[in-house]
């Protein structure tokens, strides 16, 4: 035991001392999005280069939450994170998002707000590019103070996820008060969801569950291409595992972003199946959205008033139409009533910079559309609720179907 203790003694110096030696190094684990196949960011992973080895924080953090050096670690984490993040946007990766984990103590006594704020200054980020991860257990110490510390954490503009999800307490009551973004599915159940049909089941409910609440969801550790199939098929967002990327180095990792790659096996998109169809009479916000929406594997449609955007679904199987409210001939109301006639398995989404009560509320309860939109809009929730569109098209199609 002394001697343990003392080799535990000698690692604690050891790490203090990493800090400012510059021992620390971040690794960088690609996430994908399953969507549209493409690199959605990374989670950031902390490594000691000790000697000539690299010690995995399975076998420090604990110690460094034990005795609390894991609060300044962290904070050189989040400060490293926002340094990356600076230099990727100067290096042309501005849309890319970096995770960084969050260790109990630090949620506690960390003061991770400031942290936090003062590195997004500092570096000069756009807060929705930074993610902390955290996870249930250290939510559930003392849950109602941690949802007033969350809040204050969105607040600031960043991404929150609750990570190893389904380990811990998987409390749905304060998963409904957490204001949180994304679900990390462990990666205990991925490794066992192809062959085990409990654990699938588990997975495609937390998934179903997640996207219910309107949370993103990421699965963890995967390792096989059957185990990415699978989750494609159960609408999981995004993956992260050996199979895509191991964590790398910086550079390492820049080189993937920079040759773009790819999820395997990305379904070409059947043309027939995916299309969306957008009318507005500005044809600057044609283009502003078809750019947002350049990577969803959408076939795109547009048309400049209601009576082209008719004759285009004549012509063509749509799925989903977003129109303008206000626009020379028919109004955004009118022409959805119509193409609800119509075409009536075709979903319609109003996004609008203005609109009278009286028309938006005819057109509800018509049920000519089925969500009214606000522009300017947010282009990653825009691309959710498009996303969703298509899911719920699918669903009522099949419905349909076996009808
Ligand atoms: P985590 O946040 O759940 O991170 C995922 C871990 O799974 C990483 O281990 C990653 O390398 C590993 N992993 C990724 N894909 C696969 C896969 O396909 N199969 C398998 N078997 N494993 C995979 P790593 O880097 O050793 O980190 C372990 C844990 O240490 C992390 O779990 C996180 O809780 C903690 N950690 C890492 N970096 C930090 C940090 O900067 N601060 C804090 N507080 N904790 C950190
Ligand atoms: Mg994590
Ligand atoms: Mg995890």
């Amino acid at each position: 035991m002394n001697s343990a203790s003392s080799q535990e003694q000698e690692m604690e110096f050891a790490l203090s001392q990493a800090l400012e030696r510059g021992e620390l190094e971040l690794f960088f684990q690609p996430k994908g999005d399953l969507h549209n196949g493409r690199i959605a960011g990374a989670e950031a992973l902390l490594r000691w280069r000790r000697g000539d080895s690299l010690v995995m924080p399975g076998h420090f953090i604990p110690l460094a939450e034990q005795s609390g050096l894991v609060v300044p670690i962290g904070a050189w984490v989040i400060d490293s994170a926002c340094a990356r993040l600076r230099a990727w946007a100067d290096q042309g990766y501005s849309e890319t998002r970096l995770a960084v984990n969050v260790s109990a103590r630090q949620f506690s006594v960390g003061d991770l707000e400031t942290v936090v704020s003062e590195a997004l200054a500092r570096h000069a980020i756009n807060p929705g590019r930074l993610e902390l991860e955290l996870t249930e257990s250290m939510l559930m110490d003392d849950p109602e103070s941690a949802v007033i510390q969350l809040q204050r954490l969105k607040n600031l503009g960043i991404k929150l996820s609750l990570d190893d999800f389904g380990t811990g307490y998987s409390s749905f009551t304060y998963l409904s008060h957490f204001p949180i973004d994304t679900l990390k599915v462990d990666q205990s159940f991925v490794r066992h969801m192809v062959s085990n049909a409990k654990i699938a089941g588990i997975v495609a409910a937390i998934i179903g569950l997640a996207h219910k609440m309107h949370l993103h969801v990421v699965a963890e550790g995967v390792e096989s291409e059957a185990q990415l199939a699978y989750l494609r098929r159960l609408g999981c967002d995004e993956i992260q595992g050996f199979f895509f990327s191991h964590p790398l180095p910086e550079a390492e990792y820049l080189a993937l972003l920079g040759a773009d790659k790819t999820l395997p096996g990305q379904p070409t998109v059947d043309a027939a199946e995916r299309t969306l169809l957008l009318v507005d009479d500005e044809s600057g916000i044609l283009s502003a959205l078809r750019r947002m929406l350049r990577y969803e594997g959408y076939r795109i449609l547009i048309a400049n008033n209601a009576a082209e955007g008719l004759e285009l679904l004549a012509l063509e199987a749509v799925q989903v139409v977003i129109s303008d409210q206000r626009m020379p001939g028919l109004t955004g109301t009118e022409f959805l009533t119509r193409v609800k006639d119509m075409h009536p398995d075709c979903l319609r989404i109003i996004l609008s910079g203005q609109a009278d009560m009286a028309s938006v509320i005819d057109a509800i309860n018509d049920g000519a559309v089925y969500k009214f939109l606000t522009k300017p809009w947010d282009d990653e929730k825009l691309r959710e609720r498009i996303r969703e569109a298509f899911r719920f098209q699918a669903a009522l199609a099949s419905i349909k179907h076996t009808q």
